[in-house]
């Protein structure tokens, strides 16, 4: 079981943000940003390039919902960063698929 199903699973607690039944949104353990929430699909994706075509209904609502969120955290006006890290290069840390959210001040670009 990954961390993040755990968290799903109410086995790790977390600050959750949003929940349906098929995404959780929860604030990220480490904010890069002032906000830094995580969106996630409760069905174990392990990364984006694991995702078969048959998850787009999953995938879509996932990335609607990360738009709710970050007008719900009030991102909307001045913007917000999506990010899905995959694999070693990406930065994956968690093999369980995930969206991160990122605003609350200007982001650089490139990122590192
Ligand atoms: P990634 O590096 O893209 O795989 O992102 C994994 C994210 O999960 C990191 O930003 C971590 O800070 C975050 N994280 C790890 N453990 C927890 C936790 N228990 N609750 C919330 N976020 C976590």
């Amino acid at each position: 079981m990954t961390l993040f199903e755990k968290i799903i699973a109410r086995e790790i607690p977390a600050d959750i943000v949003y929940e349906d039944d098929r995404v959780l949104a929860f604030k990220d353990i480490n904010p890069q940003a002032p906000v830094h929430v995580l969106v996630i699909p409760k069905q174990s994706i392990p990364r984006i390039a694991e995702a078969a075509d048959h998850d787009q209904d999953l995938l879509g609502h996932l990335l609607l919902k990360a738009r709710d969120v970050a007008g719900k955290l009030d991102l909307k006006e001045n913007g917000f960063r999506l990010v899905i890290n995959n694999g070693p290069d990406g930065g994956e840390s968690v093999p369980h698929l995930h969206c991160h959210i990122l605003g609350g001040r200007a982001l650089n670009w490139p990122p590192g």
